[in-house]
């Protein structure tokens, strides 16, 4: 559904750097990293909002400039920012939309007005950040699309629309022709839905893998500070003091367990707990 292989793009003070990873077909794939980490960048890149330098990206395993109308055709788009005319009402802003899309579904779309409550003769400029969320998510979702993408599309949401939001894009995924890939720094969101997890950080790729995989390849460390001697110190992925000892990453548990047996607790992590000593130790 997306391939990208060595993408670079470079900013003044920022750059893309060698950005490879891959979705297949009926997944959805979360694609996290700390504020200004590159995530942004890298899905206008996708969508063609911005040119990049070298590498390439294929969706539906087609080139995405020279593909560009065809693709954008099967793709559910979310911007993290709101892109619609402010001053229109929510019938006005889909009709300028809607024609651009050769499957678009209006009986789908009064569905999901219905379904998140919006009325159509609202203005958007009247609307509360989660009800455009919803909007866009409503216009992403009626026209038949394959590959939704939507960039940070619950930051900001309380956490009773982020659950109902969740519950969509679940229910989307039941069909396994869809994919769904999308950009968050909630990673409790991720550890309910997505199936694989790609972790940015300072533009390059820490890792794209099965969120499984991920949670078991790494553990929370936690011991007493006579234990942190220099040579645990270098072994570990990051690691912070705290009043009582130490808490670290590791991926390696049994090396630890041999070096330090019974003394140190090895416990389950969370994602947030990865991205925080991973990122913190960059
Ligand atoms: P994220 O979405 O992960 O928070 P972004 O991709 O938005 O991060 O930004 C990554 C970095 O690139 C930031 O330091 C940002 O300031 C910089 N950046 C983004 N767009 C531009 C641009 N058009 N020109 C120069 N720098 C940019
Ligand atoms: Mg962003």
């Amino acid at each position: 559904m997306l391939k990208i292989e060595n993408l670079n793009k470079k900013f003044k003070n920022f750059e893309i750097k060698d950005v490879s990873f891959e979705l297949k077909k009926g997944y959805i794939m979360g694609f996290i990293g700390p504020n200004g980490s590159g995530k942004t960048t890298t899905i206008k890149l996708i969508m063609n909002l911005l040119k990049k330098d070298s590498g390439s990206i294929e969706v539906f395993g087609k080139d995405n400039i020279k593909f560009e109308r065809e693709i954008k055709d099967r793709i559910g788009f979310v911007y993290d920012e709101g892109y619609f005319y402010e001053d229109l009402t929510i019938k006005q802003m889909k009709n300028i939309v809607a024609p651009f899309y050769t499957q678009w579904d209006e009986k789908l779309f009064k569905k999901y007005m219905k379904d998140f409550s919006l009325d159509e003769t609202q203005k958007i400029n009247k609307l509360s950040k989660g009800m455009k969320m919803k909007f866009a998510l409503a216009i992403a979702l009626s026209h038949n699309a394959d590959l939704i993408i939507m960039d940070e599309p619950t930051s900001g949401l309380d956490p009773i629309f982020r659950r109902e939001i969740l519950d969509i894009l679940y229910s989307i995924i039941q069909d396994e022709n869809k994919s769904i890939f999308f950009s968050t720094h909630i990673t409790t969101d991720l550890e309910r839905i997505a199936d694989y997890i790609t972790f940015i950080d300072e533009g390059k790729i820490v890792f794209s893998k099965e969120k499984d995989l991920i949670l078991e390849s790494y553990a929370v460390v936690k011991g007493g500070n006579e234990d942190l001697t220099p040579e645990l110190e270098k072994s570990l992925l990051g690691f912070r003091k705290t009043n009582v000892g130490f808490e670290a990453l590791t991926d390696d548990k049994n090396m630890i367990r041999d070096l330090l047996g019974e003394d140190v607790l090895i416990e389950k992590p969370s994602l947030e707990d990865i991205m925080f000593y991973i990122a913190r130790r960059q």
